[in-house]
């Protein structure tokens, strides 16, 4: 029996992907072995290699004027080596603060040159994504940083600025979730372990103009530059996590692209929604209305005491990974892309049936 995996992170893998791999592990596409024995640089590989870029540019629309890269050091390597690229001496690097990850892409940037809080709710505890800024504040920066899913928070940008400077964002915990422009982005990065698949790779979507702005003087396996020059095979890339990748994107392509995940998850993230909402304020959701995340949905129940019954129930009956973050406290149920709609639709009856039998 397969768990209800509510987890944040490493999160669900959809299970007709989990089996193709299991099936393909020993003897991928007869070549007698499994895909993480073969030489990065053989034919077989760098087909899987291919397909997985080719597919993501398929699934987000990406134009021809953006790379795609397959990096390692998860998307907190993205904090450091953003500004050692792109933060040039006498500029100022932006940041509008949404949550914990902006804090740390935040932290990191601060190593490399200037940096300024545009916006930030983080004396509301970040329950909702700033709105009170002006974006004419930000002419001549190096960029703009912004997260576009807050994971602990559960709160979720629902229209991007457009930004007058490269605009960058952190989708870790929401990329292939809906339907973006990628247009609107110089560069879009994320750890694999939410909607893509295991975690190893982290993928960099970044636009080629930009790149070319970017600093010279950086170590080699660091610049961007390196990995756009060698499609991402200039070391050892994270093989099975990209093949882990490719089968995920297969996955989504099948369930009808992006158009149609995003349809399925505000279907899903309604259900969990709807128990809050319509439990006389049993349950109380962490995020403003305007900002709510459709990808982790966090809240709270009248007591701790409720609380720790509320996760014992929900874990003797399968629903695995519901405790809020530490800074939140509370619950969490995320609903990446490979979480099932049944899932999502029993977690809700749960929260009625507890709430009934609580208050
Ligand atoms: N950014 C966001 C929004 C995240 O949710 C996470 C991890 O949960 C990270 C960054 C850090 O990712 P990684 O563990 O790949 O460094």
């Amino acid at each position: 029996m397969r768990a209800y995996n509510f987890n944040a992170g490493p999160a669900a893998i959809p299970l007709p992907v989990l089996e193709r791999a299991q099936k393909e592990l020993v003897n991928f596409q007869n070549t007698g072995m499994s895909v993480m024995e073969l030489s990065h640089r053989s034919k077989d590989y760098e087909e899987v290699h291919n397909r997985a870029n080719s597919l993501l540019r398929e699934l987000l629309g990406i134009p021809d004027n953006y790379e795609v890269l397959f990096l390692q050091g998860g998307a907190s390597l993205q904090f450091s080596m953003i500004p050692m690229n792109f933060l040039k001496e006498g500029q100022t690097a932006h940041f509008i603060m949404s949550g914990a990850w902006s804090d740390k892409a935040l932290k990191e940037a601060k190593f490399f040159g200037e940096t300024r809080i545009l916006a930030s709710s983080k004396e509301d505890n970040y329950t909702h994504i700033p709105t009170d800024y002006s974006l004419d504040e930000v002419k001549d920066g190096a960029y703009l940083h912004i997260t576009s899913n807050n994971t602990i928070f559960g709160t979720q940008w629902q229209n991007y600025p457009d930004s007058p400077i490269p605009l960058i964002a952190d989708m870790s915990s929401d990329i292939l979730c809906k339907e973006i422009d990628v247009e609107k982005f110089s560069m879009i990065y994320a750890g694999a372990q939410k909607n893509l698949g295991p975690s190893g790779v982290t993928v960099v979507i970044v636009k080629k103009e930009f790149l070319e702005s970017a600093k010279e003087d950086v170590p080699t396996i660091l610049n961007y530059r390196t990995h756009a020059k060698n499609n991402s095979l200039f070391n050892t890339p994270p093989t099975f996590a990209i093949y882990m990748l490719s089968l995920v994107l297969e996955w989504v392509k099948e369930q009808g692209g992006v158009k149609n995940i995003q349809k399925i998850n505000e279907e899903k993230a309604g259900y969990i929604y709807s128990a809050i909402d319509n439990s006389e304020g049993f349950y109380k959701a962490h995020a403003t209305d305007d900002s709510r995340s459709l990808m982790n949905i966090t809240f709270t129940l009248p007591s701790e005491e409720l609380t720790k019954k509320f996760l014992q129930e929900a874990k003797e009956r399968q629903f695995i990974g519901l405790a809020g973050h530490r800074s939140v406290g509370g619950c969490r149920a995320s609903t990446y892309n490979a979480v099932p709609k049944e899932a999502c639709a029993a977690l809700a009856e749960f929260m009625t049936e507890f709430k009934n039998q609580n208050s």
